[in-house]
């Protein structure tokens, strides 16, 4: 059963700190919590970690089993759609942070699927200088702009580099993140980064990179893998999405029943969906 990213409503537990009825996010990349990497705050990078909807029984279900610690507790008012955002969320706040990305950086960000979005959401909300996205599809570019976006170009055009470059009078970006991840995004991340400046491969359509080592080396440019998200980035996107910082991204998502599944698998296959996430109801 797959469905990794949800929200869901308690109707058993062991916990007394998760009572019957509490609406939670859940925290879908499970680690062993005794590990190295787990004990230093980098569950995600666990050499045990699991994936509720790939190595378990996932959410699209009427009941799915999930451990306690992964339950992070959300506000019963406004609608529960916003809490299936949270898993992205905690994956786009982790992207962001892996970019050491503040306010006076120009930002990049290629593609403007529901990551590159979250993630331009966030800049928004640490007042990045720039934010330039590209996406070739133009309702995708236009999403972006309401989210936050202070530009968007078409990521199919020729010259999309030089519109890139020109929004930064040439000089690049500090930090770029590759919400794409296809070797020519990767590519175009690393033509457009700032000496000095930083880029996230977040994506994962390709799985080969092909970089100019020189460029590497004489632009001091710094190569950073962002995979899914910690505790910490999971708990502060629970924190945000608590406080309505999801709310404008829910209006842009469609709501299907469990039923249509199967028909909204075959049109995100066919490139015919557009919404940045169609969110299942069971
Ligand atoms: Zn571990």
């Amino acid at each position: 059963v797959l469905g990794h990213e949800f929200v869901g409503e308690v109707v058993t537990s062991m916990e007394e700190a998760l009572p019957l009825g509490q609406r939670v996010a859940v925290l879908s990349l499970l680690s062993d919590g005794t590990c190295r990497l787990c004990l230093s705050g980098n569950e995600n990078l666990c050499r045990s970690r699991t994936l509720i909807g790939a190595h378990r029984a996932g959410a699209f279900a009427e009941f799915v089993v999930v451990p306690a610690r992964s339950c992070y507790a959300l506000p019963s008012s406004g609608g529960a759609e916003m809490g299936a955002l949270v898993e992205p969320l905690a994956c786009a706040l982790h992207a962001v942070e892996r970019g050491g990305l503040s306010a006076d950086h120009r930002l990049a960000v290629l593609g403007a699927g529901a990551l590159g979005l979250l993630v331009a959401l966030e800049a928004r909300r640490i007042g990045a200088r720039t934010i330039a996205m590209s996406d070739p599809l133009l309702g995708r570019r236009e999403t972006a702009i309401r989210m936050g976006a202070t530009a968007a170009f078409d990521a199919s055009a020729q010259n999309v580099n030089a519109q890139l470059d020109a929004v930064t009078d040439g000089e690049g970006f500090d930090v770029v993140v590759d919400a794409f991840g296809s070797t020519s995004s990767r590519r175009q991340a690393l033509d457009l980064v700032a000496p000095g400046g930083r880029v996230v491969l977040l994506g994962l359509h390709d799985d080969v990179l092909e970089a100019s080592g020189a460029n590497i080396v004489l632009n001091e440019a710094s190569l950073a893998g962002s995979f899914a998200y910690t505790h910490r980035a999971f708990a502060r996107a629970t924190s945000l999405a608590s406080e309505g910082f999801l709310d404008a991204l829910v209006e842009e998502c469609e709501l299907l029943s469990l039923n249509e599944g199967p028909t909204a698998f075959a049109d995100l296959a066919n490139g015919r969906a557009t919404a940045p996430r169609l969110i299942l109801m069971p």
